[in-house]
């Protein structure tokens, strides 16, 4: 309908209104029976919206507990014609707003109420209601009420990079969750904080500041993230990674349970995100970078697999091996080499010359196409936008070199930490390889009136890639990296953990000239009936061992408890 014909609507309506009021059951008449609509429209047209957000789905934890879409700031709206002391209101609505005093003191002077951004009342100089806090005078005041504004996004920033954001009109997911389901978030209404005002725009006594919550969106998502355990990631991560991921996958189902980057930012704030040199709004866990030693895990299932070793076969390492004419040096270089060495112990202490040795004897074919198998060059299927399928190389054209650089991880391989996480699972749960997933269930907003009945997804049949056989094996080879080897650091004392390190070169070096390397630890605990897989990735973080290793112990002593065996 016309603005216009409503307008008239409106005001026919308020006649009958004034011209029945003393007709009781006449005027009961109206507003009952014929007065619904119209009374409807002209409250519309009494509501003065202080503040609007497009309606979104709310994006739900596995637990059903909300990562966007349902949270609340603090907020203040004003009412000029009924402020008592306006100095006080004038200098806290200066102070939190940032602005000047007598441009405030202007806003004040006219009727219309106004609300003060709910971002600038989250700062400290608001510590809110206290009777201590600076304001109380001002937040007592008869034209001042403090509301609770509801944010799509939480405060607190956590799964920021899972989440994603919109684009600047609210309405359009731009990354993470956001972007993949946007058919199902995004709504065609907008919420509204609104206050009732008369016809010369005083407020209505009783009715004060509401929130009109608008159509909802077609649906929400319920994630396989657990709220709890993604905070905890973040919150060690904060404490320990500058830049890196991590990734926590429940081997038996694939299940992401939590996924994370740093550096992070705040979907409601995407313009300073934007500006940033560190480049926050990349989610490097869907980010390929090399690998280095934590490929030698796929050497040795693939020399397993294959029967070309076993955890007795003995090397000897003079600390480099020459291949074709070019020098391969183990880290134990310096020390002389690692001598006489097991296969075992090789991985325990991730000796290149032994695993250089083992994939030229399994040959470059078989190396390839088990790494593709095990999810490698390709993406995962997870569908979030910006993940990167990384890098294989080609098997048919690789020279002696080049295979001896694959088996350490170096050359022509990238692999992302989901995909390492995507690894490790199969070795965790004896052998299956399982598209991880994120999404556990579209929840439609009105399950009695949509088309669309709730929608869970279910994890896809896994694929045998290693044999249970080779499994304990390796998981064997890899309790070795926790108990004695290069990852100590990562060792659970409750219930054991394995993995294996990875100190990646980057090809860059520091202001000293030393080679920069990335830090990887990818492993599982417990070590009986292995429930996470966890992968640390630390940009430029050096040493796998030092690095990585004691992030993944922290993160797998507090995620265990937050993730019964029962669950
Ligand atoms: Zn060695």
């Amino acid at each position: 309908m016309p603005e216009k014909t409503s307008l008239r609507v409106c005001g026919l309506a308020r006649i009958f209104l004034v011209v029945f009021s003393v007709l009781v059951a006449r005027m009961a008449f109206v507003q009952l029976v014929i007065g619904e609509d119209l009374a409807e429209r002209c409250r519309d047209q009494r509501a003065l919206a202080l503040a609007t957000m497009p309606v979104r789905g709310a994006i739900y934890d596995r637990n059903m507990r909300a990562l966007a879409g349902d949270f609340k700031k603090p907020a203040v709206v004003v009412f000029p014609g009924s402020v008592k002391s306006l100095e006080s209101v004038a200098g806290m609505v200066a102070e939190v707003a940032g602005a000047p005093t007598d441009r405030v003191l202007s806003r004040l002077s006219s009727p219309a109420p106004f609300l003060v951004p709910a971002g600038i009342l989250s700062s400290p100089a608001f510590a809110a209601t206290s009777p201590a806090a600076p304001y109380t005078e001002a937040l007592r005041d008869p034209g001042v009420v403090v509301v609770e504004q509801p944010v799509r996004y939480d405060p607190e920033g956590i799964g920021a990079h899972v989440i994603g954001y919109v684009d600047p009109s609210g309405r359009h997911g731009m990354s993470g969750v956001e972007a993949l389901l946007d058919r199902y978030l995004s709504g065609e209404d907008e919420a509204k904080v609104a206050v009732f005002t008369d016809a010369k725009g005083a407020p209505l006594r009783g009715l004060g500041v509401r929130w009109l919550p608008g159509k909802p969106a077609r649906a929400g998502v319920r994630l396989t993230i657990d709220r709890d355990i993604q905070a905890l990631v973040e919150q060690v991560m904060d404490d320990t990674i500058k830049r890196g991921a991590v990734v926590v996958m429940d081997p038996r189902s694939g299940d992401v349970l939590a996924m994370a980057s740093r550096p992070t930012f705040r979907p409601d704030d995407i313009a300073t995100a934007m500006k940033d040199p560190a480049s926050p709004l990349v989610n490097r866990a869907l980010s390929a970078y090399p690998p280095g030693s934590v490929f030698k895990v796929v050497v040795a299932a693939a020399a397993l697999e294959a029967g070309t070793a076993s955890l007795r076969d003995t090397f000897h390492d003079a600390g480099y091996v020459d291949v074709g004419g070019v020098r391969f040096k183990c880290h134990s270089y310096e020390q002389g080499g690692h001598g006489d060495i097991t296969f075992l112990d090789a991985m325990a202490y991730s000796c290149n010359t032994a695993f250089i040795a083992t994939a030229l004897r399994v040959g470059a074919p078989r190396l390839v196409d088990l790494a593709q198998r095990l999810g490698l060059g390709a993406t995962t299927g997870i569908a979030l936008p910006g993940e990167q399928a990384g890098v294989l190389p080609d098997a048919r054209s690789m020279s002696p070199q080049d295979v001896a650089n694959l088996a350490i991880g170096q050359g022509r391989i990238t692999v992302t930490p989901l995909q390492v996480a995507v690894m490790m699972s199969a070795v965790a749960n004896g052998g299956l390889v399982r598209r991880p997933r994120l999404v556990m269930e579209i929840v439609p907003s009105d399950p009695s009136a949509s088309q669309m009945a709730a929608r869970t997804i279910r994890p896809e049949d896994p694929v045998r890639v290693l044999s249970e056989d080779t499994c304990h094996q390796l998981v064997f080879m890899l309790e070795t990296v926790t108990r004695w080897g290069t990852g100590t650091a990562a060792w659970v004392a409750e219930g054991g953990s394995c993995g294996k390190t990875g100190s990646a070169e980057t090809g860059k070096v520091d202001g000293t000239g030393s080679p920069l390397a990335h830090a990887w630890f990818a492993g599982f605990a417990p070590l009986s009936e292995p429930r996470l897989v966890i992968v640390v990735f630390v940009e430029e973080g050096m040493s796998g061992g030092k690095t990585a290793a004691p992030v993944f112990a922290r993160i797998a002593n507090g995620a265990l408890k937050l993730y019964p065996a029962a669950k």
